[in-house]
């Protein structure tokens, strides 16, 4: 007998015919004897739905109160009904099961509404309830905040809530349902060569997850990672009994094939900024990112282009999209201090990265990727590099055809086609 997380994502639950479904997976789980805690996400366009709803009623005024906090009791409600319907789905096949919301486990968290971290998670009422052979069914990317107010976890949250409850629990397995049939070497929605991975290590998927790859949420790799937890990612669309082995993300010293690169991500959330003409002296940088860090903006990929005659720099930056306007608005105010010229700023930019543990120890990889990108006259605009990943910023347009000719020079390819359902 084991003790399992099973997590199931909005696709895995976008209706009450894949709700009996996963009720029939998670049946089989429990009438092999294990103890089983699911996590469900929202029916799939069910957050956006929320999201939209409060975007449209924030938009009314710009009057500026924070609205955080409204916002999570909002978008945390898609869960609520996943969690109860799957409850009911169970009781109906005969097992013993029960919906747990955040604040009910309790599932404690910081104050960073929409985007708040796990502090604790109490395993004292759900634990029990699970050895009497109570199927205990989660909302996932919820929790409770320090002042007794639901929080979010981020999109692609649920992800996390899974990772999370595992360690909490002590499980032996946590599975993270979806509608791919494990990770592949990138996304199979846009590169019909893409391969399934049998074992991906921890630091690669980390890297994948923060460069664009939805699959997991970066936060549960870093959780599993920390924990010691492998977590396996597979198709929810399989029937019990299918083969389904999917992708194992543990650590490196486990995942058995020798490659350089093991994927490639794409991120088309990002906002290109140029600040012209800026004087070029030290702490200049360092005045634009205190700037940024003070709007509370992220800055991604930086590059500074300096003019031999005129003792003046370009500096170009990336921000997520849905930080652009805060970033602009800081730049404007800080002008004076900072010192430049004018302002650029592109919306239409991606950015593509490949990722490997084998680039440690293996050269050439940024010479195949940029010849790959210059065969198909691709330019590149901004690049970042780490010691297992190298990243470009490149015109939106070309996204599609860069993740392809990356892939394809790496010879990422499959020789069979990808298992993707419909979304
Ligand atoms: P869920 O709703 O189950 O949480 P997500 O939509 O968040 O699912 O994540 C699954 C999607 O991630 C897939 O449909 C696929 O398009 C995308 N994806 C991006 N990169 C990868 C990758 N390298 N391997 C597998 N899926 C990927
Ligand atoms: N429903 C949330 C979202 O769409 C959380 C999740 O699906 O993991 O982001
Ligand atoms: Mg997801």
């Amino acid at each position: 007998m084991a003790r399992i997380v099973m997590k199931f994502g909005g696709t895995s639950v976008a209706d009450l015919d894949r709700i009996r479904h996963v009720a029939g997976l998670v049946e089989a789980e429990a009438a092999a004897g294990n103890e089983v805690a699911v996590v469900v996400s929202a029916m799939s366009g069910e957050t956006n739905r929320l999201v939209g709803l409060v975007d449209a009623l924030d938009a009314d005024s710009c009057q500026g109160a924070a609205i955080e906090d409204e916002y999570d009791s909002i978008v945390a409600s898609g869960e609520q009904v996943t969690s109860g319907l799957l409850a009911i789905a169970l009781r109906r096949r005969g097992l013993k099961a029960r919906s747990w919301l955040g604040w009910q486990i309790p599932l404690r968290t910081d104050m960073a509404h929409s985007k708040a971290r796990i502090a604790e998670i109490e395993s004292s009422a759900i634990g029990p309830s699970l050895k009497t052979g109570n199927v205990a069914v989660v909302a996932g990317f919820q929790g409770i905040s320090d002042d007794g107010r639901i929080s979010t976890l981020g999109r692609g949250g649920s992800d996390t809530s899974a990772v999370a409850l595992a360690v909490a629990l002590k499980a032996d397995r946590c599975d993270i349902y979806t509608d791919v049939d494990g990770i592949y070497t990138t996304d199979p929605r846009i590169c019909h060569d893409a391969r399934r991975l049998n074992r991906i290590a921890f630091e690669e998927m980390l890297e994948l997850a923060s460069l664009g790859a939805k699959v997991l949420q970066t936060r549960s790799v870093e959780l599993a990672m920390n924990n010691n937890l492998p977590i396996r990612v597979l198709t929810s669309m399989a029937d019990v009994g299918d083969h389904n082995p999917g992708t194992l993300v543990c650590h490196e010293d486990e995942t058995m094939e020798e490659r350089v690169v093991s994927g490639v991500a794409y991120s088309r959330d990002e906002a290109q900024i140029t600040l012209l003409s800026l004087e070029d002296k030290p702490g200049m940088v360092a005045q634009v990112c205190r700037a940024m860090s003070e709007a509370n903006v992220s800055v991604d990929m930086i590059v500074q282009g300096i003019s031999r005659t005129d003792n003046a720099a370009n500096l170009t930056f990336t921000v997520s999209q849905r930080d652009l306007d805060k970033a602009l608005e800081a730049l404007d105010a800080a002008k004076n201090i900072i010192g430049f010229e004018g302002v650029r700023f592109d919306k239409d930019v991606t950015k593509v990265s490949v990722v490997g543990i084998g680039m440690r120890s293996h050269t050439g990889v940024a010479q195949t990727m940029f010849e790959a990108l210059a065969e198909r006259g691709i330019n590149v605009e901004v690049i970042a590099t780490s010691e297992i990943k190298i990243s470009v910023l490149i015109d939106s347009e070309y996204t599609e055809l860069a993740v392809r000719a990356i892939h394809n020079a790496f010879q990422l390819d499959a020789t069979t086609a990808p298992k993707v359902s419909a979304p």
